[in-house]
């Protein structure tokens, strides 16, 4: 009876694990796995279980021949080794981590060659019983590495995105975000805003943005969200990198070194909401020289078509309260110090003669209501 047991129990407990390894599996088969690079000697699906069934089998027949015999002396490397396996099931299955699955398998191949050298010098039947196990172990080591380094995701590849909120926008690839480009030449600004500063505010600054944007984006949740909706969605530092990279891209992008006048549409929407172009660029320029510290000041549009002038701290977005950003001023003090040194309202008495006014015009979203008289 102990003699059958001794095969019994270890064959029964090699099936449990690719009874629960395969439980995990069934998801990832279905959605993952397809989407996978393979290497073209993957046999098909069926072949699986049936190779794992007999090579269960005779897994289970080799260490009870030891058990039976009274050699314990290996039980415990059998274990581990069953142990690795399943771990190897959740880590490329469960986790979908194909790097972390070559990494299980590869410690499998070596306690499984170990369990084979002592079986060996111990009985020799227990040993040759594995050999199979060690051989489709090493095709599966193949077949894992070929996944990691045929997957690996870079910049730019188009992978499947799941989403995870209703009004997150992702895209169908990983998101590589990159900088604007400016509309003029670094030194067209000049005198008002000096090469030194689109140097080192937009080439310095705004790039460290864009550099570490990109570096907290990569395997994160948010990994594949638009720009747009990550200010709207992140928080903490990518919050911060990604909000400061679309202030920076409105920021640059509304500035020209030819003036262009107000068209008439924003003009009837400022006097309407202000009162006046003079007393819109008066309030503005108030709430730019008061601002505390660091942050922006934003011209925005409302769900109504309505505008208004607001300011926010640090990295501060008006995406994030569902308002339409049309202008928007940066009073960081590496915007001016280079130019105006500390003076913030002589850099803003500048700034209000390099306005595009067309771009500022273009991004209302809501058709203006003719002038209520
Ligand atoms: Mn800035």
């Amino acid at each position: 009876m102990r003699k059958v047991l001794s095969y019994v129990v270890p064959i029964l407990l090699c099936f449990g694990v690719g009874v629960i390894g395969s439980m995990l599996q069934t998801s990832a088969l279905e959605e993952w796995y397809p989407t996978l690079v393979r290497s073209p000697l993957t046999p098909p699906n069926i072949v699986f279980p049936i190779a794992w069934s007999v090579l269960y089998l005779l897994m289970g027949v080799s260490i009870g021949v030891l058990v039976s015999r009274g050699d314990m002396s290996v039980v415990r490397l059998w274990l581990l080794q069953l142990l690795v396996n399943f771990l190897w099931s959740v880590v490329f299955f469960a986790l979908r981590s194909p790097l972390a699955g070559l990494i299980t398998i590869l410690l499998l191949d070596v306690l499984v060659f170990t369990y084979i050298i002592y079986a060996a010098s111990r009985r020799l039947l227990a040993a040759w019983l594995m050999v199979p196990y060690l051989l489709w172990l090493f095709f599966a080591t193949y077949l894992n590495g070929y996944i990691y380094l045929h997957n690996r995701l870079r910049a730019g590849d188009v992978v499947k995105v799941v989403v995870a909120q209703p009004n997150v926008t992702k895209t169908d690839k990983i998101m590589n975000y990159t900088m604007p480009s400016l509309p003029y030449s670094a030194d067209a600004l000049a005198p008002l805003m000096s090469r030194e500063t689109i140097d080192y505010h937009y080439g310095k600054h705004l790039q460290t943005y864009v550099d570490n944007l990109n570096r907290l984006a990569v395997g994160s949740p948010c990994e594949g969200m638009t720009l747009d909706s990550l200010v709207v969605h992140a928080d903490g530092a990518l919050f911060n990198n990604a909000a400061q990279v679309w202030n920076h891209t409105l920021f640059f992008n509304t500035l020209t070194p030819t003036q262009t006048d107000m068209p008439a549409e924003l003009r009837r929407a400022i006097e309407r909401d202000f009162g006046g172009v003079d007393a819109f660029k008066e309030q503005f320029t108030k709430a730019a020289t008061s601002l505390f510290g660091s942050g922006w000041v934003w011209l925005v549009e409302d769900k109504d078509g309505r505008l208004s002038i607001v300011s926010t701290s640090n990295a501060g977005n008006p995406l994030r309260s569902g308002l339409n950003p049309l202008l928007t001023l940066d009073v960081w003090e590496h915007a001016y110090y280079i130019d105006h040194r500390n003076r913030r309202a002589d850099f803003v008495r500048d700034w209000w003669r390099l306005l595009d006014w067309k771009r500022v015009t273009s991004r209302i979203k809501h058709k203006q209501p003719a002038m209520a008289q």
